[in-house]
This record gives C-alpha cells, structure tokens and sequence, in this order.
C-alpha cells in the first residue's frame, strides 16, 4: 500500500478556499492527494457531482499531484482500491469536532489500516463554509475573496446574478 497517498473527502458543493487551502498544505505532507466528491452528497445539492467534478478539475489542472473523483459506498474500501492509507480532513471549529471524531472512529474500526489525519484551517479561512458561501452568493453578495474565481462564476450563473 502507497504511504503517499491522501484521499480528501467531501460534498464541495462548491468548492472553497478553505478546501484549497487544506489541499495545498496537505501537499508538503503527501505525494499525491485525491480529492473525492462523495456520490452521496448529491441529494439538496446546488451543483451536481459532474459540475462539481468539472470545477475541481478546472482548478487543479496544473498540478499532477491532484486528482478528482468521485465515489460511492463505504469510504475506507474506497480508500484501500486506492492504495490510500490516509483520509484527510479539515477542522475549522469545535462544532466540526464531534461529528468527524466519530466518523474517524467509525472507519478505523471497520479498517484498521486506513487513519484519518485532521488540519486545522487556516485562521482566515475559520468561518468559511460551502453553505455560508451559498447564502452569500445567493444574496448576490460579494463571494469573491471566499472562493476561486471559476467558482465564482459557477455561482453566479447559478444564481442569475451574471
Ligand atoms: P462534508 O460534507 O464531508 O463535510 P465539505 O465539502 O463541507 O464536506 O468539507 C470537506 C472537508 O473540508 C471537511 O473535512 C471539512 O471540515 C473541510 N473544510 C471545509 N471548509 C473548510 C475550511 N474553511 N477550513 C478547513 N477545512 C475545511
């Protein structure tokens, strides 16, 4: 099993800069970060897993360390037909703490091998949220420091604000 291998999961609906940031620090830890857009995430989303897939990739393009994905099931199984042995996670306030400790604990016991490893967000990045982002957008408020420019767009054609 390859030790360089992250696997970040998550809905992205859309993607932020709190996610960019976790990514490209989590890219001085690992060699190669797939970034997994969980097929469950597709129910009362505002993008569907292909547009989400599309951005990510539109995003990411550059670094061949990156690659985007989506998957379906249990996440560890995905993560070992990877060759993964690490899921990476961001934590951006206690809130998120209880939630995802017992997720990591769930899919370490049903997969010894595979551990969840936890960054803490970066402090400009700490109120950052896909659903806050939204809220903004829809309001037609300026998303723009909150976001990649291409999402940013992305959200606008969403909202008719173009
Ligand atoms: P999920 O529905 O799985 O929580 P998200 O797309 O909301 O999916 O988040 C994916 C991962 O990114 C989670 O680990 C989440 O804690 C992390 N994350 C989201 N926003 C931020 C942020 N602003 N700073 C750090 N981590 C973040």
């Amino acid at each position: 099993m390859n030790r360089h291998i992250a696997i970040y999961p998550g809905s992205f609906d859309p993607f932020t800069n709190g996610h960019l940031d976790i990514v490209r620090r989590g890219l001085e830890i690992f060699d190669t970060i797939i970034i997994a857009v969980a097929r469950n995430s597709e129910k009362n989303s505002l993008f569907s897993i292909a547009e989400r897939i599309d951005m990510i990739s539109r995003l990411i393009e550059h670094d061949p360390r990156l690659k985007v994905e989506t998957f379906d099931g249990l996440l560890v199984d995905y993560a070992v037909s990877k060759g993964a042995r690490v899921i990476l996670r961001g934590l951006r306030a206690v809130t998120d703490f209880e939630f995802e400790f017992q997720m990591a604990q769930m899919n370490h016991t049903v997969c010894e091998q595979v551990e969840t490893l936890f960054m803490m967000t970066a402090p400009e990045c700490a109120y950052l949220s896909s659903s806050i982002v939204k809220e903004v957008g829809r309001l037609n408020g300026d998303i723009s420091q909150f976001v990649p420019p291409l999402v940013r767009d992305e959200l606008l054609k969403k909202f008719g604000h173009n």
